[in-house]
């Protein structure tokens, strides 16, 4: 950050110095011929006298560069230059520079925007509104140590030297929701899994106690008890699908697959299903292959959870379409896409935008009769987030629900 006083004159050639030095030469020869002239001087002194003129100014003095360096010290702060403006401006968090006393020397964009009173050549504390990052400067220009403080999920860092201070913010607001939201998910999953536990160990307790010679009840709280079991399984078995998802999410899927035969095994696999709640499945698939870029076992538990919903929460409807086209994004780019249309009771508008949130569900104690986990729409948007796809959700209130998983449509060799 320290300015170039590098003495250029002091090293630079003689017949520079003496361009330099041309019009003090000019001036005394001039001087000197007039006193010559004027029999005021003898030639001899005369010359004498403008070789010591000459000499002196081709002698390589600093005296010249000095000033203007010693101007630049006290005229020009070294942390005011341009590159170090720059510095600061390109600083992706709000950054602002200032002096010891806390007078802003740069500030980049983000900062203007975050504290808009802060004003160049303005003394921050007069701008800054937060009584704990106003005392952290304080004690920052008191102490000349680095200085932290938080505001409104907003870190302050004060660090500096003894000529200026950097002081810089750090949003922690997308860090904190990280947190908040990993806390709810442990939360929730604490909380299903408790449930069934709390009801498995209480069955238990009666079959050992007050039930020990009951044949029949014995036989009622066996059969409950291996739902709730089943129940704790499927959790656990969505609780992990769910993380091998998202710790894959960022490597997209290469192999090609064909989403017809995959679509009639869920289907065929959901027939038992299907004939026990009374609900046709109609099949609309193309008799050619529909090849995506996927993950097969994935796209198996994608259809299975969209299909059995489908069973599940629109069978008053008793029919269940499933179709594959393909159509246009609204970027224009081409899509495949497979849609499970219901005519159950549908959805209200208010719940589908949180529909694919973990553990919501429009009515848990439904979910819960169904056996659901709560989990499965998550999932759902996770597998196709990873498959560069999307969602589409539509419902009518009492006229059934529309999910549409929409992929992009393979770059096959005949595509490219
Ligand atoms: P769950 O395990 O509860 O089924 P999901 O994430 O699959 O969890 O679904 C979340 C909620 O969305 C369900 O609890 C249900 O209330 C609602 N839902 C999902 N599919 C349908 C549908 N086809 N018709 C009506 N409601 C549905």
């Amino acid at each position: 950050m320290a300015i170039d006083e590098s003495p250029s004159y002091f090293f630079s050639p003689w017949p520079d110095r003496l361009r330099h030095s041309a019009i003090i030469l000019l001036a005394a020869g001039f001087a000197l011929a007039v006193l010559v002239a004027f029999g005021g001087l003898s030639p001899i002194l005369a010359g004498a006298v403008f070789v010591c003129i000459a000499a002196a100014a081709l002698v390589p003095w600093r005296l010249h560069n000095a000033v203007t360096s010693r101007e630049d010290v006290r005229g020009v702060n070294p942390v005011e230059t341009a590159a170090v403006s720059a510095v600061v401006a390109g600083m992706p968090d709000p950054a602002v520079l200032l002096d010891r006393a806390g007078r802003v020397i740069h500030l980049n964009a983000a900062a203007a925007q975050l504290a808009p009173a802060l004003r160049k050549n303005e003394l921050a504390q007069f701008a800054l509104r937060s009584p704990e990052i106003i005392s952290a400067l304080r004690e920052a220009i008191a102490t000349t140590e680095s200085r932290r403080a938080t505001y409104l999920d907003h870190v302050t860092v004060f660090g500096g030297t003894d000529k200026c201070m950097l002081m810089t913010f750090h949003d922690q607001t997308p860090l904190r929701r990280v947190e908040e939201m990993r806390a709810d998910f442990v939360a929730n999953a604490s909380h299903e899994l408790r449930t069934p536990l709390a009801a498995l160990s209480g069955f238990i307790d009666t079959l050992q106690g007050p039930a020990k010679d009951d044949v029949r009840a014995r036989e009622r709280f066996l059969g409950i008890m291996h739902t709730q079991a089943t129940r704790m399984a499927r959790l656990i078995d969505d609780l992990l699908s769910l993380s091998r998802v998202e710790l894959s999410a960022h490597v997209r899927p290469d192999t090609l697959v064909d989403l017809v035969p995959i679509i009639r095994q869920v289907a065929d696999g959901l027939e038992p299903l299907a004939r026990e709640r009374q609900v046709s499945v109609n099949i609309d698939l193309p008799d050619g292959p529909v090849l995506i870029a996927g993950d097969r076992e994935e796209l198996l538990r994608l259809f299975e959870n969209l299909i059995e919903n489908a069973l599940k929460y629109g069978a008053s409807g008793g029919k269940v379409i499933v179709s594959l086209n393909s159509a246009n994004s609204g970027e224009g780019a081409p899509e495949i896409r497979v849609t499970v249309r219901d005519f159950g009771p549908g959805i209200a508008p208010e719940h589908l935008p949180r529909l694919t949130e973990r553990f919501y569900r429009v009515d848990v104690g439904d979910s819960r009769a169904q056996g659901g986990t709560g989990l499965g729409l998550s999932l759902v948007k996770h597998i196709l987030n990873r498959h560069r796809g999307r969602l589409l959700i539509e419902s009518v209130p009492k006229n059934g629900a529309t999910f549409t998983a929409a992929f992009p449509q393979a770059k096959t060799p005949a595509t490219v």
